[in-house]
């Protein structure tokens, strides 16, 4: 099943250009990018009119696998981002268990060998209940270390609640440490407040009133506070405010950054105006916040304060969903439309391509040290995905490959599509169909 593909005339975007070429690959690698001569074991593509773009990579997903697979799994969701043009993940520890020990996570990596499609790498879980473990594991090898989600399992475990834990991780962590930056303490008296007013009933509009700017403001700016003291290696998940935005820098190239931040696609894209359109189904954490927050995060992330882009793909049954306020699971399902999404911005003249490439492939590859991938280079991996900009077509239930069989987005008419995914040098994704056969591979991890 030796596979050597040529893709004939087909615009690459790629560090900061846009040009027309011809590209080939095989033995999982780019071979070779330039005016290439047709030979008899070549599988050539035209891709006259077509874009190519370096496979994108998501540096937040929550893949619910093990433990939570009612809601989604290795196989399914890695599949739906395939199909929406990612070709590598990094996955979240709060599944059950938690990833809080180093055997949980290589767990997670055996699971992951066996039933992902796209590559894959996952953050240790960091919380109140294992700081000491997490101090005494050589730290330096791992893609980070997160609280991400953890939450959930008990109130008051967040790094942004506990300055003495966190200042324990920032001494002795010498891997990314990626943090859930809202400040619970003032959640909890947020709703206090509604649920006096309102009962269990609250309206999902007050959701961002609850899970507050000033929740998140005080949370990033202790963070990056205590980071900076200690010289730590910080990057605040999924920013959501137009406040904690001026709490970045922009004046110094990512690669030299200790400061990092993202934000996720579904914070770019909806705004409090969509509530009431769309209820629980929009509900995340942190929360959806104004039009005036929306365009304050577009600006950051073309101005380079914001680093990268990410979906936080957080899958829920619709029913786990549609449950009164504070029963109602946040998160929701992203992975197959983010890069869609995107192009739409593109095409409504928000951001270039080339912007868009540094954002969602190039930019993670850099954040999170990722061996060979994230651009198209002779001699990287051949993780590559080829878009037509010019597709309409509409998100509804019998085109969606989430395991949870919903989304947000269900009714919205893109006017772009993913043609075909390669991961490492397989055509994984063609035109609706996939090539289930191979299995996709960890992350390596430079350290250097
Ligand atoms: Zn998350």
């Amino acid at each position: 099943m030796i596979s050597k593909f040529l893709i004939k005339n087909i615009t690459i975007v790629n560090e900061s250009q846009c040009f027309t070429s011809d590209i080939v690959f095989y033995d999982s690698l780019i071979q070779k990018i330039g005016n290439i001569e047709v030979e008899p074991d070549f599988n050539v593509i035209d891709g006259t009119g077509k874009y190519l773009f370096p496979g994108i990579i998501d540096g937040q997903v929550h893949f619910r696998d093990p433990g939570l697979t009612h809601k989604g799994d290795l196989y399914s969701e890695s599949k739906a981002a395939i199909g929406g043009g990612i070709t590598s993940f990094i996955d979240m520890p709060n599944t059950i268990p938690n990833v809080l020990t180093v055997q949980a996570l290589a767990d997670k990596y055996e699971l992951a060998s066996q039933k992902s499609l796209a590559n894959y790498s996952f953050f240790l879980g960091v919380n109140g209940d294992n700081i000491d473990e997490i101090i005494n594991t050589d730290t330096s090898k791992l893609i980070g270390v997160s609280d991400d989600g953890l939450y959930f399992t008990k109130k008051g475990n967040l790094l942004a609640d506990n300055p003495q834990i966190m200042e324990k991780l920032f001494t002795n962590c010498k891997s990314i440490i990626a943090i859930h930056s809202e400040k619970e303490q003032i959640v909890e008296e947020n709703e206090n407040i509604y649920r006096e007013r309102y009962g269990e009933n609250v309206p999902i509009e007050c959701h961002p009133l609850i899970r507050s700017e000033k929740a998140c403001f005080e949370a990033t700016k202790r963070a990056i506070d205590l980071a900076n003291k200690h010289n730590a290696r910080l990057h605040i998940l999924h920013l959501t405010t137009e406040a904690e935005t001026h709490l970045f820098r922009n004046d110094i190239p990512l690669g030299e950054k200790n400061i990092t931040t993202e934000v996720s696609v579904h914070h770019l894209w909806f705004s409090d105006k969509d509530y009431q359109r769309l209820g629980n189904l929009i509900k995340w954490n942190p929360a959806i916040k104004t039009e005036k927050d929306r365009q304050g995060l577009f600006k950051a992330l073309l101005d380079d304060r914001i680093d990268i882009i990410t979906t936080d793909h957080a899958p829920h049954t619709l029913e786990e969903k549609q449950k009164p306020y504070f029963q109602s699971m946040s998160g929701a399902p992203m992975v197959q439309h983010s890069l869609n999404c995107v192009l739409e911005f593109y095409k409504q003249g928000l951001i270039s391509l080339e912007k868009m490439v540094e954002k969602m492939c190039h930019n993670p590859a850099i954040l999170y040290h990722i061996e060979k991938r994230g651009f198209i280079r002779e001699g990287y991996f051949a993780d590559l995905t080829l878009v037509d900009l010019n597709a309409k077509w509409t998100v509804a239930k019998d085109n969606i490959l989430y395991k949870c069989a919903w989304s947000p987005l269900e009714g919205t008419t893109f006017t772009t599509k993913v043609i075909k995914t390669f991961v490492n040098g397989n055509l994984v994704y063609d035109n609706g169909h996939f090539d289930e056969r191979v299995k996709g591979q960890a992350l390596i991890i430079r350290t250097e």
